[in-house]
């Protein structure tokens, strides 16, 4: 039954064994009264409704989270300079609480144990904020609503949302059983010969706004060793910039980061080989010289990046299966979440013996 509310407190009866009670309403900064959840003082069953919308909230929540790490994780996985296995380690965990969130819901407040629970209502009937109008009339409380553990089709919806955890752990547990090594510099990390991949150089410079644009020879240092070509096709950033730039009264220049897309041959003979890969780039970017002025600046740099190469195609099956996790697995932890909400709102009394 709802409970009448008046001057600040609700009145209710207990289903169960009949009794009469009111609480305190009151302002919580973090819940909302409908999630006041007091049992009965005389048998401690918790009424249905408080189960109900108590699970109700804390599932929509988890779903609004999943929701959000799904979108972080597309935005992390979109951003090159992002390192992609710490957007790995992000998704796993926000999975996993998520995963966490949906079982509190179901095992935090039910009526599995009543005398822990009459003991909770005693503390709030010494404290004054409850109060025992009328004792119940049965002596064995009846019809006790969510006595037992969580239901099969719980755990199925919790099976759906520990997928997450797996869709976000997949390029990973992929990486580690087929034994590509991982390079922390590159974008993806794993790759192997046909792949492309993005390294960055350690070497910052300060440009305005972030500008610049480049050209990179990427030189195979140990070509005579692993029998490949010297050169690999390399590609790097191409912002134009020239004449007249928009900028704030006072512009700065940024550090930035230079990088170079680099692709390996696709030779199987490259597979599983450690190649020293040099980079040499020749940047124009502008720099604040004054309030209003840039300067037109060149460099040249270089760096040598030992790169570990893993077997052909390996880098676009591990991104294959990154996005693949990320997408599948969000998909899951929504459509898990959603079934446990349902069950939420249509939990049933059960009928009395
Ligand atoms: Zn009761």
């Amino acid at each position: 039954m709802g409970d009448i509310q008046s001057n600040g407190w609700a009145q209710r009866t207990c289903i169960s064994c009949g009794a009469a009670y009111q609480y305190r309403l009151g302002k919580n900064l973090f819940l909302p009264d409908e999630l006041k959840l007091i049992p009965c003082p005389h048998c401690g069953a918790l009424p249905l409704e408080m189960i109900s919308a108590w699970r109700a909230y804390v599932h929509a929540r988890m779903i609004l989270f999943s929701l959000g790490i799904g979108l972080v994780g597309a935005y992390l996985g979109r951003m090159k300079e992002y390192p992609l296995q710490e957007a790995t380690l992000l998704i796993i965990g926000g999975a996993l609480l998520v995963t966490l969130g949906h079982i509190a819901a179901l095992v935090s407040y039910t009526n599995a144990d009543l005398a822990e629970n009459l003991a909770q209502a005693q503390k709030l009937l010494r404290k004054g904020s409850l109060v025992l109008g009328r004792p119940g009339t049965r002596a064995t409380p009846a019809g006790v609503p969510e006595a037992s553990g969580s239901s099969s089709g719980s755990r199925t919806a919790l099976g759906l949302v520990l997928l997450a955890v797996l869709g976000g752990a997949a390029p990973e547990a992929l990486r580690l059983v087929r034994g590509w090594p991982h390079n922390p510099g590159a974008q993806p990390p794993v790759l192997g010969p046909g792949d492309t991949s993005r390294l960055y150089l350690a070497q910052t410079i300060r440009t305005f706004s972030g500008i610049w644009q480049g050209q990179v020879f990427a030189t195979l240092l140990n070509a005579a060793e692993l029998g490949a070509p010297e050169r690999f096709d390399a590609d790097t950033s191409h912002i134009g910039f020239g004449g007249s730039m928009q900028a704030s009264s006072s512009p700065q220049n940024t550090p930035t980061t230079l990088w170079a897309d680099i692709t390996v041959p696709a030779l199987e003979t490259l597979a599983g080989k450690s190649a020293h890969l040099q980079l040499d780039l020749q940047v124009r970017y502008p720099m604040v010289a004054g309030p209003r002025s840039y300067q037109d600046t060149s460099e040249q740099l270089s760096e040598v990046f030992p790169v570990q190469l893993a077997s052909p195609g390996a880098g676009k099956t591990y991104l294959a299966f990154w996005w693949s996790g990320l997408l599948g697995g969000c998909l899951a932890a929504l459509l898990g979440g959603l079934q446990l909400w349902r069950a939420a709102r249509h939990l049933t009394q059960p009928s009395h013996p």
